[in-house]
């Protein structure tokens, strides 16, 4: 895929997306999610870069919709700004007022095999993303 023109890269982007919302949308789709959240009462919250490699319904096997995603560049976050508390503190009430716990997980996306396919939001450096958490 990354070795293809631009223009085709973003046409498979596009027609990515359109299957994830045609899929979403679809009966089935819905009630597997009411079915997990009714087995799984905690909320999971998860702070992410803004990039969008990292699938995390892919990678904890949950169906799409479960999970709320926090996105920025190179996943970095502070707590302190104003926005960001305000937003996770609301979301966190929200689970509370539910009766909900709410799990919050922090992630980085790095390649193993090219540091090039890193985050660039941290200048493709691991290390610098690690010592910003
Ligand atoms: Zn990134």
């Amino acid at each position: 895929m990354h070795t293809l023109p631009i223009q085709q890269r973003i046409e498979w982007l596009f027609d990515l997306a359109y299957r994830h919302a045609d899929e979403f949308v679809m009966p089935e789709a819905f009630l597997a999610r009411k079915r997990y959240l009714a087995e799984h009462p905690t909320a999971i919250l998860v702070l992410k870069c803004m990039d969008g490699r990292i699938n995390i319904p892919i990678a904890t096997n949950t169906p799409a919709g479960i999970i709320q995603p926090f996105r920025n560049l190179g996943g970095m976050f502070n707590l302190g700004w104003p926005h960001l508390g305000e937003t996770l503190a609301d979301a966190v009430n929200k689970s509370v007022n539910r009766g909900r716990r709410s799990l919050i997980m922090i992630t980085y996306h790095y390649s193993k095999g090219s540091e090039r396919r890193g985050c660039a939001g941290f200048n493709y450096c691991t290390d610098a993303a690690r010592a910003h958490l």
